[in-house]
């Protein structure tokens, strides 16, 4: 592996800070990362991490600082719940109401209080995961079923395309729905994690108040 360049890191990291607003929380997206690139971004002060894949979560937080706030990006089954709980700070991808039954057991078991986002499906892909908007307003109308859930807010991704339009438009259709429950649930339900690498200008412009960005700080994915 190439050594790493932290010069080249940094110039990254400043870049993206400035192209975002202070108001804006940024999610440095390390799945796939040494914990050597964690470390530097670390060191250049940033504390917000996201992490996919629950076994490269787990392998990684204890060789890492504790004040590190990981966030699960990632698409989480049931089955790895346990393995998510311990460590993270927030998890984004709850997508069906029985992965929060899970998600609220399994903190409960551990008597912790964990804060979640609402997953929604605004893309036109069939791959992507999420509560339709329906179910999503269902769930949150609804009176509140986790006790130890905190909920934030909500998380969506935009179709994967060239077509600014169509992704503006799928960010201002999340956006109006975080705003319209905004009120209603102040003052935890503060946070719409929306906007990547390629996607993230669009996405502030329509309000979100949390990007997830891996590329664009630590340089392509092999
Ligand atoms: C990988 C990933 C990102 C970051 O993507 P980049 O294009 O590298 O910025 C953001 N959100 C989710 C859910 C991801 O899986």
């Amino acid at each position: 592996m190439a050594p790493l360049d932290r010069p080249a890191l940094a110039a990254r990291y400043s870049a993206v800070k400035a192209s975002i607003p202070g108001n804006v929380t940024l999610v440095a997206v390390s799945k796939t990362r040494t914990v050597e690139e964690i470390r530097a971004l670390y060191d250049l002060g940033h504390r917000a991490f996201g992490e996919n894949y629950p076994q490269e979560l787990r392998e990684k937080v204890p060789q890492l600082p504790q004040d590190i706030e990981w966030h699960f990006i990632g698409h989480l089954q049931r089955s790895n719940v346990k393995h998510v709980i311990p460590f993270a700070h927030m998890i984004h991808g709850l997508d069906s109401e029985r992965l929060l039954d899970e998600v609220a057991k399994r903190a409960n078991d551990l008597g912790r209080s964990v804060d979640v986002l609402l997953q929604v499906l605004i893309a036109q892909e069939e791959t992507k995961h999420g509560f339709s908007m329906d179910e999503a307003k269902a769930t949150m109308l609804a009176p509140w079923k986790w006790p130890g859930l905190r909920l934030r807010g909500l998380m969506g991704m935009a179709t994967n395309t060239d077509d600014r339009t169509l992704v503006k438009r799928e960010f201002e259709d999340l956006a109006g729905l975080f705003h319209s429950f905004e009120e209603a649930m102040r003052p935890t339900f503060d946070t719409l994690s929306m906007g990547m690498s390629g996607d993230a200008s669009i996405a502030i412009e329509a309000g979100s108040t949390m990007v997830r960005i891996g590329t664009a700080i630590f340089g392509e994915r092999c």
